[in-house]
């Protein structure tokens, strides 16, 4: 395999792939002409939307609380459901506004009960060709919980040699309200709102099947950061979606000048993407290295506000054959993370089409993790989720894009795209 080599005078000659693509791009909140969805606002959002339809500043307090309660609480599909609010002024919010959410455009169930959703967001311009851009979200049961993971960009402008969102070209930022829409769509797609879910005073208990999110779908969650902290405000807003920032992990392949404020802000729990311990290896699998070297980025994990044993930083390592899987990797991680309250998070590598990696063989993995919980990290080894539907972690990536691949492929050979947009994916 010609992806590692620890021969320094080899690596300056060899060709260095890009850090990063393209600049990602913010798309407009809702494309002029259409009604805006107030699914996934903030407070803040919503209490402008009321003033733009000229309700009363002092009335806006209670109103955003009650929109948020049916928005957040009971899963509201139509202003109709809101008994609470009047007549007039739910017709106004029907005259300019919806409830509409992203639209699941396919829903894949593994036989291990992951569920894989692809969602298409409102057209936003010109940059997802007026269609609307597409994302895929994963629900991952679990015994004591179910976790959600979530996307924060469409495609990633990072280029990890690993990751199959990395090749994806197209890439824009979600919007707060576009990121907190998946939890939405999943908490429909599950009947996990209050109401939905029977229970023995009949009032049901919201989010009983969606208890934690991870941001380890597409995407690289610090460079959308202001949204992805109004995301995990929304998120955590106890009287609404009511999950506890402890059980919400962004994962980052290493902004290092973010970091901190996702601490500060958002005090969300963190997770890196390691999966090196050495800087020329690094480089080549997360490019990002080159302009943060591990040891800046395990500076600022020691100074992460509030870590502490009782709130670790997880540290991820994907484990690839005859790459980073040694013994002495081991070991050399453990040294590495001396001192940081850290949780190691082996990652069994999922191949995807074309990528130039294999899988650890599960004897490896298991004397690799040994080893890391020999020195006393509790290691767990990712068990691989949804394989049989791709949809584990660095598979996400969308469908148009893996069509317009395949559409550009045909082209190139002369067989022509239409056949094969009239057939469908196959
Ligand atoms: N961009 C962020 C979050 C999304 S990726 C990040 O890189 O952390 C979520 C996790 O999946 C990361 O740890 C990433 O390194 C890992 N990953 C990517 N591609 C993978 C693959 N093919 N197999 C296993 N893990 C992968
Ligand atoms: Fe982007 Fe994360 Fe994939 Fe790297 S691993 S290309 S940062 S999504």
């Amino acid at each position: 395999m010609a992806t590692a080599s620890f021969d320094t005078a080899g690596r300056a000659a060899r060709p260095v792939s890009p850090i990063e693509k393209a600049p990602e791009v913010t798309a407009l909140a809702t494309l002029p002409g259409r009604k805006r969805s107030l699914v996934g606002l903030t407070r803040a959002d919503l209490k402008q939307a009321l003033l733009d339809i000229g309700v009363a500043e002092r009335e806006t307090r209670m109103r955003v609380s009650q929109l948020w309660h049916w928005i957040y609480v009971r899963g509201a599909r139509e202003f109709s459901e809101m008994t609470n609010v009047g007549k007039g002024l739910k017709a106004q919010l029907a005259e300019r506004f919806t409830l509409e959410r992203p639209e699941i455009v396919s829903e894949q169930v593994s036989r291990d009960g992951t569920r894989k959703w692809l969602l298409r967001m409102a057209p936003t311009g010109a940059h997802d060709h007026n269609r609307g851009a597409e994302i895929e979200c994963v629900y991952i049961p679990g015994d004591d919980r179910g976790t959600l993971c979530v996307s924060s960009q469409v495609g990633c402008t990072l280029t990890c040699s690993f990751c199959h969102t990395g090749t994806q070209r197209l890439v824009r930022n979600l919007s707060t309200a576009e990121i907190v829409s998946q939890l939405v769509v999943a908490r429909d797609a599950l009947g996990d709102f209050a109401g939905q879910m029977p229970s023995k005073d009949g009032g049901g208990e919201v989010g009983r099947l969606v208890t934690n999110i991870v941001f380890m779908g597409m995407g690289e969650p610090l460079y959308n950061l202001d949204a992805v902290i109004d995301a995990v405000s929304v998120m955590s807003d106890q009287e609404g979606l009511a999950l506890s920032r402890r059980r919400i992990t962004v994962s980052t392949s290493g902004i290092v000048p973010q970091i901190e404020r996702l601490g500060l802000e958002a005090n969300a729990m963190l997770a890196i993407s390691l999966h090196a311990v050495r800087d020329d290896l690094r480089d080549e699998l997360v490019p990002l290295n080159r302009k943060y070297p591990i040891a800046q980025l395990l500076e600022v994990c020691r100074n992460y506000p509030g870590v502490s044993n009782a709130r670790r930083i997880t540290f991820e390592y994907v484990m690839l054959k005859g790459v980073n899987d040694s013994d002495a990797d081991a070991r050399a991680l453990v040294r590495l993370l001396k001192g940081i309250p850290a949780k190691i998070n082996l990652i069994p590598f999922n191949p995807w089409p074309g990528s130039k990696y294999e899988c650890s063989d599960w004897e490896r993995i298991d004397r690799f993790s040994e080893i890391v919980f020999n020195a006393g990290y509790a290691s767990p080894v990712r068990t691989p989720r949804g394989r049989d539907i791709l949809a584990a972690c660095g598979q996400l990536k969308s469908e148009t894009e893996k069509m317009r691949a395949r559409a550009r492929m045909l082209m190139e050979e002369g067989l022509g795209a239409e056949g094969f947009y009239a057939g469908g994916e196959d």
